[in-house]
């Protein structure tokens, strides 16, 4: 089988020695003549698949086991969305407004409290990330979106909101650069751009905090502190995509862990950037501030739209996939998670080269 050059933004590529795993745990999982599929969760042997996946999750992020807690959960990044307020925001939260995920965050919190923006940048059509933000100080938490798959940004920086707890979507560039987890006391992310399959989601939550702060008036199936409790075990969990996930994190240790990936998703998105930065005139980069600008979703559009076809369509025969850009930015978007090899970032930005050649006029 050949391999595409996938660059859809989510789903999206999984590494292929994952693929083969699952593929023979779909059959045979660990030589029991089961499929993973066909094995209660309540087995030991499927309890050490959650386990491990728990416990290489901190490892990859340097965080230690007494402080935070890792929970598997169903529903998608949207659902954190909602049961972010609904267990922590008893009185007024503060949000960074960095995107169309960031928006739809804000709404959901907002039916449970008070919510101040305290910064967005919505009126540039969202390309930046807002600097120098004065946050509320006495707000229930902060919370931002790590990486904007839509509008192709990314905080290179974690955000110092002093003693306020923060909260962060990162389901876009989670484990995808370095940064300073223990800043945050909530962080979670939907699997399906960089650490799996899509119908789990990962969070990650300060023990301390939810025991201190977590509402108690709440149905228990939506309380973290349930989840928590239970061991990610509290009722089925996502078993296949959770299975998927955790042998995508083990190939991550595999592959030197963050440090290494942090280093090689820099590499890949600068291939891009310099070909969109050598052609300013053809290629146009929709992220104003270069420092804002993401290694996983390299957002850019062209002179015209007829030229936006007939880059996507030239780009199919060449086995390169999922190039549009989202409709509500149009052009063009390359989504080059972790499990993007550094061949298929090569093989675009000399499309890309090759293309302004023929194209330039
Ligand atoms: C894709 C995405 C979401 C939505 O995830 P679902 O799993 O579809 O709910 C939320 N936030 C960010 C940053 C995303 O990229």
């Amino acid at each position: 089988m050949q391999r595409a050059h996938n660059f859809f933004a989510g789903p999206a590529i999984l590494p292929v020695p994952v693929l083969e795993e699952t593929r023979d745990a779909v059959m045979d999982f660990a030589g029991l003549g089961v499929s993973i599929m066909e094995i209660s969760h309540r087995d030991k042997v499927y309890e050490k698949v959650v386990t491990e996946a728990q416990a290489d999750a901190l490892a990859l992020m340097g965080l230690s086991a007494d402080e935070y807690s890792v929970i598997f959960l169903g529903g998608g990044a949207t659902t954190q969305f909602a049961l972010v307020p609904l267990n922590f925001l008893q009185k007024k939260a503060d949000y960074v407004n960095t995107g169309e995920w960031a928006s739809k965050a804000i709404k959901e919190a907002k039916t449970l409290g008070e919510i101040t923006e305290v910064a967005s940048s919505k009126e540039s059509k969202f390309t930046f990330i807002p600097k120098n933000i004065k946050y509320s100080g006495d707000a229930d938490y902060v919370h931002i979106t790590t990486n904007n798959t839509i509008y192709g940004t990314q905080w290179k920086t974690d955000p110092d909101v002093g003693s306020v707890p923060l909260v962060a979507d990162m389901s876009s560039d989670i484990l995808g650069i370095k940064r300073d987890f223990k800043k945050y006391s909530l962080m979670y992310a939907g699997a399906q751009k960089n650490i799996g399959p899509a119908g789990v989601v990962m969070v990650v939550i300060k023990k301390a905090w939810m025991e201190a702060k977590g509402k108690q008036n709440i149905p228990s199936i939506f309380k973290y502190k349930t989840h928590v409790d239970a061991g990610s075990l509290a009722n089925t969990p996502p078993a296949l995509p959770l299975f998927v996930l955790g042998r995508t994190l083990k190939w991550l240790i595999g592959k030197g862990g963050i440090e290494a990936i942090h280093t090689q998703n820099e590499k890949k998105a600068k291939l891009l950037y310099d070909v969109i930065d050598a052609y300013p005139n053809f290629y146009k980069g929709t992220v104003t501030v270069k420092e804002d600008r993401s290694w996983m979703n390299v957002t850019f559009v062209l002179p015209t739209p007829e030229l936006e076809e007939k880059f996507i369509a030239e780009a199919k025969p060449k086995k390169m996939l999922g190039l549009k850009g989202h409709r509500s930015v149009g052009g063009m978007r390359a989504s080059i998670y972790n499990a993007c090899p550094v061949e298929s970032v090569e093989f675009l930005a000399k499309y890309m080269e090759e293309f302004y050649k023929v194209n330039k006029g």
